[in-house]
């Protein structure tokens, strides 16, 4: 297939584009490079520099390549920065994702994959959190995608489209030659390294009076093969999942200075850390339930052990101490 993959510059539209490629299928890669990183797309991929809010340039690639599905990977992810500008979420996540599915009716393509995420469930009542807990976001990142996510069944309704909703716990993790590296680096097992390589004297780990066993957030990591995974076996098979949406994750889930502790172990160095307030939006526990994954799409995790998405991890950040050239 011809597949259309918005922020294929990132870090997990980059890896999925590489997993697609090898997979036989091509690969139109577009990113606005705002957070996305040139060097980042693989090779083979047609790489277009655009922007989702651009409806005349959205035009432009439809009408130039011939598209059979879209994975939309393009948007913004960041809950702490969610929590400061709620407008830019709304933007990117929402109405951008309009202007790309306004694309596909009028050019007829009909097949969608798109990346939610743990955080439409907010709080949970039950762990592992199966998809049809109920939908509670306490940021604006995940209301974003909630509303995205309702968006998308009234285009199935009225438009015909075919749909699979991708929703990730914590992505992480590298492939040999894609990892992840953004501009400002918020995420935990980034930063973990950063702090074990030096470039971060000491990091802080937010929160350590919930209710965890050792008060610390508890998450479930999935290696971004994983997820990569879960999007190609959802696009293969969408005929038969049309309008559904699936948890990737482990059901799994480690603390923040869990994760902290394996990493000292695995990189043989020590990571400086101290306790500090919680952190705006941050929910206690999130934890996957993937049985709906394995038993409609026959997926399983293959990297996903904590030792091997650290591992992974570390290996492509001593490649790359300081990220991608560009
Ligand atoms: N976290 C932390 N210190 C950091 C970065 C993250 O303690 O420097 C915590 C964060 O508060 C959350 C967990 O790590 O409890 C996972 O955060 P991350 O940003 O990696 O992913 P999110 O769960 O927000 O998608």
């Amino acid at each position: 297939m011809n597949i259309l993959v918005t922020g294929a510059a990132g870090y997990i539209g980059s890896v999925c584009s590489e997993v697609l490629l090898k997979r036989g299928h091509q690969v139109i890669a577009l990113d606005n490079l705002q957070e996305g990183h040139r060097s980042a797309v693989p090779p083979a991929a047609t790489f277009i520099q655009g922007d989702l809010a651009d409806r005349p340039q959205i035009e432009k690639v439809f009408s130039a390549h011939k598209i059979d599905a879209v994975m939309h990977f393009a948007g913004e992810a960041l809950v702490a920065k969610s929590v400061r500008e709620p407008s830019t979420f709304y933007a990117a996540n929402v109405a951008c994702g309009v202007n790309l599915l306004d694309a596909m009716v009028r050019h007829g393509v009909d097949k969608f994959i798109f990346s939610s995420t743990a955080a439409t469930y907010g709080e949970p009542d039950t762990v592992p959190i199966p998809e049809d807990h109920r939908k509670a976001p306490i940021n604006p990142y995940g209301k974003s995608k909630l509303r995205f996510e309702e968006i998308l069944a009234d285009y199935r309704a009225y438009t015909g489209l075919k749909y699979v909703t991708v929703r990730y716990f914590n992505a992480a993790g590298a492939s040999a030659d894609r990892g992840e590296n953004h501009r400002m680096e918020t995420h935990l097992i980034p930063r973990v390294l950063d702090t074990a390589l030096g470039n971060l004297p000491e990091m802080e780990i937010f929160g350590f009076d919930y209710p965890t066993p050792d008060g610390t957030c508890v998450r479930d990591f999935i290696h971004v093969l994983d997820i990569s995974d879960s999007h190609v076996l959802a696009l293969e098979q969408i005929e038969r999942v049309p309008g559904e949406a699936f948890n990737v994750g482990t059901t799994s889930g480690y603390s923040n200075l869990q994760v902290v502790q394996a990493a000292e172990r695995i990189t043989g160095r020590k990571v400086p850390h101290r306790l500090s307030p919680r952190r705006p939006g941050d929910p206690a526990i999130l934890v996957a339930s993937n049985e709906k994954l394995k038993r409609l799409l026959g997926w399983e995790p293959k990297h996903s052990s904590l030792e091997e998405i650290i591992q992974s991890a570390w290996d492509w950040r001593k490649r790359y101490p300081h990220g991608y050239p560009d």
